[in-house]
This record gives C-alpha cells, structure tokens and sequence, in this order.
C-alpha cells in the first residue's frame, strides 16, 4: 500500500474517532497521567563517540552562528547557484547556519582537544564545548593538550575566556609553526589591512600571554602518540589536519579544508570568503577529500552538520559526506 496523504489523514481521523468513542474512559486516565511537560526550548548535550582502533574520538558541538547568505559568501559562483544546492539539501537559502565541532581524543594516556570554538568569546548560539565536556563528566583541567588547527577565531578563541583565564589551565597549548610564524609576527600585524587587524589582534590576546608555553610543531611529526600533523595549508597559512591512527585505522580531522561539505565537498572549485589562499585551498581540498575517498577513512570536520563525521563518497564532479552511523557500542 502506498502511503499518501489521505490515508494518513484517514489514519487519524479513525483514531481519533476510536479515542473519543470506544476508549473514552481510558483517554480521561491517560490525561491525567501525562501531565503536560515544559517545553525544553534549548537542545539536549550533544556529543558523538567513536572509536579508531583503541583511540576513543568524541565529537563535541560547539554550536552554531547564523550568517545572512549574500553574493560574497562563494566568491566564485552566482547565489542562485549556492541557493539551488542548499535547497536540494532542505537547507535555508537565506541564512547559513555556520556549525562547530569540536573534538576530543583519549589516546589512552593523553586527553586531547583539538580546536576550542569559542568559550564566552562568541555569541549566545556556540560557547559550548566545555558544557560538553562536563556533560561527560571532564573538567576543563583535565585536559592534556589543546591542539590548535589553525589561529581562525572559532577555533582558537576558547583558549581563553573574556577575562584572560586559560580555560584548560593544565593543558599544553601545540600549534602549527608556519601559523605562529605568519599571525605572531607583530611588523605583519602592523601592517595589515584594517579588515585583517582584529584577526591579528584575536590570535595576540589569546597566545601572547603564554607565548613561551606555546609548543610548535611541524607538518609530518608526531605531535601526540598516534596523532600525526599534516599539511593542509591555504584556508590559512599554517592550516593543519591531523590524522589520528591506531590498529590499522585513521581518523583524519581535516579543520576548514571546507566550509560546510554540503557546499563545498560537491563543488570543490567553490571559494569560501575564509580562505586565505583560495587556490591553495582548492588544491588542499581535493587531495585531501580524494585520498579520504580513495582509502576509505573516516574524516572528522570543524564546519559539516553536527556530528560532523563519516566518510567521503564521489560524486558527479566532487565529492559528498556520508555519515557515520551512530552505534551504541563502542
Ligand atoms: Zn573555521
């Protein structure tokens, strides 16, 4: 039997009708026991755990920022046509609901972050990554290691609260060495056009204060045991994924190689207004989505929908992101 909308409506109508006749009685006790709950108006925490090989991955949703969709957003395609493959996805044309994920990784010995969102740097829709962790019961301090991506706002401000507190104050911060070479260098940020200085200045307030604690690293070397950092330069200088391996399995958390996947695995040539080297950043963009298709492993996003994960199909002229299935076993 086909199911159209008739029949659902059918459907109710004879329950409906079944409620108010044959099972009067009954329906007055079910009243009562279901008292009227308060609506919750905010969302339930929101974190996604994995495994990669004895490695347990655990998205966190930072949250969400709300950005109005204008002609500048892809600065390589006409609206029309960005609006067309938001619709195809039941996404809004008019706004672009901007996602963050964060990750942390118990390697076994270490807990660590990669990526801190926002913390109380942001606005009232992200900040949550510590909510997240406490709601699997982990303290801010008991955080090994931050490690950073790259010095973009939404991933480093949580570093630091408002009131210049580290948030994990017994982590190690790491950072990629080309991207503390590039925003840690005061004649650039001298220099800069005026649009660019608040980046600047953000990156200064958070890592200045400890620039000697700061621990940098290069692309190719192991920076914690089983999590390597990888070249994935042109969203920004310095812009690092990092594969995380254990017992023949690879997680690869790929930052901003893409703004949302939706828009931009399926259409790889596109040009986010973020990325600093739009033809680097294409060229990032593919080899990395390749190599994830190619050898099946799993890749971890900053900016898909939450849970932000799963694996990379090809399609038609680039690629698309398919969930990783939930499981209630490890
Ligand atoms: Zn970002």
């Amino acid at each position: 039997m086909s199911l159209h909308r008739r029949h659902i409506l059918g459907a109710g109508a004879g329950l409906g009708a079944t409620l108010l006749t044959g099972t009067a009685p009954l329906l007055g006790s079910l009243g009562a026991a279901q008292a009227a709950a308060p609506l919750a108006g905010t969302q339930a925490p929101s974190t996604f755990r994995f495994k990669i090989g004895a490695i347990e991955v655990t998205a966190l949703h930072e949250g969400v920022a709300a950005r109005p969709l204008d002609a500048n957003f892809v600065r390589n395609a006409e609206l029309k046509d960005v609006q067309a493959v938001l619709a195809e996805n039941f996404l809004p044309t008019d706004t672009l609901n901007i996602s963050f994920t964060t990750l942390l990784v118990n390697t076994g010995s270490k807990l660590v972050l990669i990526d801190t969102g926002f913390n109380d740097n942001g606005g009232p829709t992200n900040g949550r990554t510590v909510a997240q962790l406490k709601s699997l019961g982990i303290e801010p301090g008991q955080i090994d290691v931050v490690l950073l991506s790259h010095f973009h706002g939404d991933h480093l401000q949580g570093a630091r609260a408002k009131d210049g507190k580290l948030v994990y104050p017994n982590a190690e911060i790491m950072a990629p060495e080309n991207e503390w070479g590039f925003w840690m260098d005061d004649a650039r940020a001298a220099a800069a056009p005026e649009a660019m200085k608040g980046a600047f200045a953000g990156v200064h307030r958070v890592l200045k204060p400890n620039a000697n604690d700061v621990k940098r690293f290069k692309w190719g070397q192991e920076v914690v045991t089983g999590i390597t950092a990888v070249d994935a330069s042109g969203h920004t200088p310095g812009h690092t994924a990092f594969a995380i391996s254990n017992g023949g399995k690879t997680l690869m958390y790929v930052a901003d190689i893409t703004n949302n996947p939706v828009l931009f695995a399926r259409n790889p040539e596109w040009r986010v207004m973020f990325d600093m080297d739009p033809e680097k950043s294409v060229q990032t963009r593919k080899r990395i989505l390749d190599m994830a298709a190619t050898d099946k492993i799993q890749i971890s996003f900053y900016h898909a929908n939450f849970p932000s994960t799963g694996f990379i199909a090809k399609e038609g002229a680039g690629y698309r992101l398919v969930p990783a299935p939930w499981s209630t076993v490890l």
